[in-house]
């Protein structure tokens, strides 16, 4: 099988590439480099440098593969409030323009990268895949709308997709083959360990006053590597069963982020200088995935999430990028 990776240059799409050569996958990546780094590329995976948008390229670079994981999107959420248009753009059109050039080549299968975000601020702390669509930032929405586009391009042209809905992603690969921080990061973890490597001087838990053990947001935090199988099993599944899904992907349990800066603590041996801080607006204060139907059909579960592992894969990146100075 031959497999284009679209974003298979950032943060998720490189270990999406590692997990489908480690399973005898053709892979090409297709990656503009704006959040995409050359230094997450393998040697044994094509690379193109291109950008959505670009339509002869995209579909030069569609040419002869069996099927699409597609991870490349704009995914501030403060950001997407201040410029729409910009996540529109890069995230409807663009996916609009992959999906056009799977069709003009006859490519069936696709993977996309979804988000819990569709879900907005739910009445519930728990999820499954029934759990209604509110989405609460232009992000969360534009993710929300390509997931409608797609079951009109399964009706209408007969690609089948697997939506996978992140939960929290987190970790970096064990073995260090992805050696890419993420630049400006904007999630939890990687703030934490900026702080502990002292490129920020202290940072803010948003909110202590939550309904929470400890008062602070609860989220699923889940492994990257985990997300990474997931992307294989669904290209699997769309083989064998020819047919369309929706997965959330998380563990089902939560962490506060108190736990996780506590946890990092203890992992690392460093502190962490924080300060509690006003409720962030639009965070709920817990939410957790259920991910059942991605365990009975593609047989996946998550076995790289443990809190330790989380927060050691991070430090371990963190500090041989940052624990020098
Ligand atoms: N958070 C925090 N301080 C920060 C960044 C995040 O307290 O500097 C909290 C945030 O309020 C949320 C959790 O950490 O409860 C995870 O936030 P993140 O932005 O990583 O992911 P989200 O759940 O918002 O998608």
């Amino acid at each position: 099988m031959r497999v284009l990776v679209v974003g298979g240059a950032g943060y998720i799409g490189s270990h999406v590439v590692k997990e489908l050569l480690s399973h005898g996958v053709e892979v090409r990546v297709y990656d503009n480099l704006s959040t995409g780094q050359t230094i997450n590329l393998f040697e044994n995976a094509e690379f193109i440098e291109g950008d959505i948008l670009d339509i002869p390229t995209l579909e030069k670079a569609m040419q002869g593969v069996d099927g699409v994981v597609h991870l490349a999107a704009k995914k501030a959420v403060g950001e997407s409030m201040m410029h729409p248009d910009m996540y529109a753009l890069n995230n409807l059109n663009g996916t609009v323009n992959v999906l056009n050039a799977m069709v003009k080549n006859n490519v069936k299968y696709f993977v996309f990268s979804s988000t819990a975000a569709v879900y907005g601020m739910p009445d519930r702390s728990i999820l499954d895949e029934t759990t209604p669509l509110d989405p609460i930032n232009f992000y969360g929405f534009s993710k929300k709308m390509i997931e409608e586009v797609l079951s009109w391009y399964d009706r209408l042209k007969d690609i089948k997709f697997v939506a996978l809905r992140y939960f929290n992603a987190v970790g970096y690969d064990a073995e260090g083959d992805v050696k890419g921080m993420e630049k400006n990061p904007q999630n939890l973890l990687p703030i934490v360990m900026e702080t502990i490597f002292s490129v920020r001087p202290q940072m803010t838990v948003f909110g202590s006053d939550y309904p929470t053990k400890d008062g602070t947001c609860v989220r699923d935090y889940i492994h990257v590597s985990d997300l990474a199988s997931a992307h294989y099993l669904a290209l699997e599944y769309l083989k064998k069963e020819n047919q369309s899904q929706i997965l959330n992907l998380g563990t089902g349990t939560g962490h506060s982020v108190k736990e996780m800066i506590d946890e990092t603590e203890r992992v690392t041996g460093k502190k962490v200088n924080y300060k509690m801080g006003d409720r962030r607006p639009g965070d709920p204060a817990a939410l957790m995935a259920v991910s059942l139907k991605a365990n009975e059909l593609l047989g996946w579960k998550p076995v790289h999430s443990s809190l330790e592992n989380i927060i050691q894969t991070t430090y371990q990146l963190y500090q041989k990028e940052l624990g020098k100075n």
